[in-house]
């Protein structure tokens, strides 16, 4: 067990936490549990230009929805902050500097213009992808072409530069990364990396860096679109003189349809993108750590359904898959049948009630709640669904499902009446499943009629609907002054 891990999420507070990035967050967290190690929340925050409001709550709440504790953040002090790159503006610049010392950096002062005019001259004489690189570099505007007379001037007049690393000509950039195995770049397809932009701030990759070395970053994992990041990233480490993290890129997340699961074919798909919408949409947390969890990874046995501690203790990077994991909804909705049903009825009635609409199931009594919870349980995926479920036991049907509908028969108010009489004779502490199970015996007997020419149109007219839970019990919840009742309205109604 490596006691130094430290590990971190690191997300552009650009949108909500969406559920790529919750994954790569919660296999950073499970990594870190499973080895003693840290898990850091850095806020990577540079890009003003598409800085979200409250993007950053959105993220520190989504993971604290999920169980996924933040050992250091923002609002989690420790000993490497601030953990808000905007409020590091100034380590960074130093940090360019210190590679312009190095003679790994330069300044370039070329305006838009010529960088357009450079671009133009190279694809004329048939260069398709035109690059600011070891050849360009010596005939544009910067510290290693100019003097340093002259470039010290225009520092001191204030004419807008930016820094860019000198990405050596040709070099074969080599890393091991703990999940794709050995991967390998070669430097001559790169620019030479701008690294501070002219309004100062630094790019994401001299953050990244300077930050994960800064903040003694262990291992990087990170999700694969970063991958082609990493040559860049390694370039600058060697130029510090910083021994590079462990790097782990994790696998695509896919939709079911095929492709990259991006926000327009998750909308497609029926699939919520953001962690809010999961919770916004009734879903267990327990579930969905547990279904993401193996979206990707898996512990290399059947099992299926392991808590967050189990998770934590069973997490290796060896066992994340290479290739793109696809986002199977069935899946997650079997999850949370789970962890729904292990949740006590009085517990699950409490929360049912908290999120009923006002009206007589939000100040229902709690142990009825609770009765009607059990019944209903097993027939259910999800929280919001009791509600719909169970709403009949709360109020009486104003309308009847259409295709129910369809099963009143001109004999079923005959029958569903001689019903009644049977069941109007029964004392009040009689009223009783079981009771009301055979009764119903007796009078399909009675009338030589098969069970469901009965129970059907009861059904209806008692729950409003053709399915539905056990409904003896159902009615014996209800009780008999309303069941009547309803009885009664429904052969009014359907007729
Ligand atoms: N800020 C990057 C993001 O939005 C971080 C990528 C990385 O982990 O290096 O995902």
């Amino acid at each position: 067990m490596n006691t130094n891990v430290r590990v971190r999420f690191a997300p552009s507070p650009t949108g909500y936490l969406h559920i790529g990035g919750l994954r790569t967050a919660l296999y950073n967290f499970l990594f870190a549990r499973h080895n003693n190690g840290k898990f850091i929340l850095r806020i990577e925050d540079t890009d003003q230009s598409r800085y979200v409001e409250n993007a950053e709550n959105d993220i520190i709440e989504s993971l604290e929805w999920c169980g996924i504790k933040i050992d250091e953040g923002p609002h989690a002090p420790g000993d490497y902050g601030p953990y808000r790159q905007s409020e590091r503006k100034d380590i960074y610049r130093k940090y360019a500097e210190l590679l312009i010392e190095k003679e790994m950096a330069y300044y370039a002062f070329d305006t838009t213009e010529e960088l357009d005019q450079m671009r133009e001259r190279l694809q004329k004489s048939g260069n398709p992808s035109p690059k600011y690189d070891s050849i360009t570099r010596q005939s544009m505007k910067n510290s290693l072409t100019l003097p340093n007379d002259d470039v010290q001037k225009l520092l001191d007049s204030g004419t807008e530069f930016v820094i860019r690393l000198k990405v050596p000509r040709r070099e074969t950039i080599r890393f091991e990364d703990l999940i794709r195995g050995h991967v390998s770049f070669e430097s001559k397809g790169l620019d030479d990396q701008v690294l501070l932009k002219s309004d100062g701030m630094p790019t994401y990759h001299l953050a990244n860096v300077v930050d994960d070395h800064l903040m003694n970053i262990s291992h990087v994992i990170r999700g694969e679109e970063w991958l082609p990041s990493t040559p860049k990233h390694i370039l600058l480490y060697n130029a510090f003189g910083w021994d590079v993290p462990q790097m782990a890129h994790l696998p695509l997340i896919m939709s079911p349809a095929g492709g990259k699961l991006s926000k327009r074919n998750a909308e497609t798909d029926g699939i919520p993108i953001n962690t809010k919408d999961y919770r916004e949409l009734h879903y267990e947390p327990e579930a969905l750590i547990n279904f993401l969890a193996y979206l990707g990874w898996s512990p290399g046995d059947d099992s299926e359904i392991h808590s967050v501690d189990e998770l934590c203790r069973l997490f290796t990077l060896d066992r994340v898959s290479k290739g793109g994991a696809v986002f199977n909804h069935k899946k997650l909705l079997w999850y949370n049948d789970h962890y729904l049903r292990e949740q006590s009825n009085h517990h699950l009635a409490a929360r049912v009630k908290a999120i009923a609409g006002e009206g007589k199931m939000k100040d229902a009594d709690t142990d009825f709640m609770a009765s009607v919870i059990g019944l209903v349980k097993e027939r259910v995926s999800k929280l919001d669904e009791i509600t719909e479920m169970a709403a009949f036991f709360f109020e009486d049907p104003d309308h009847y499902d259409e295709d129910a509908i369809k099963k009143w028969k001109d004999d079923s108010p005959k029958l569903v009446s001689h019903y009644r009489e049977r069941i109007e004779e029964l004392p009040e502490e009689q009223f009783e499943a079981a009771t009301l199970k055979h009764i119903l015996e007796e009078v399909i007997k009675e009338q030589g009629v098969g069970f469901g020419k009965l129970m059907m149109p009861l059904r209806i007219a008692v729950t409003g609907q053709g399915f539905g839970p056990d409904l003896f019990t159902s009615m014996e919840l209800i009780g008999k002054t309303s069941v009547i009742s309803r009885i009664d309205s429904a052969i009014k109604k359907i007729g």
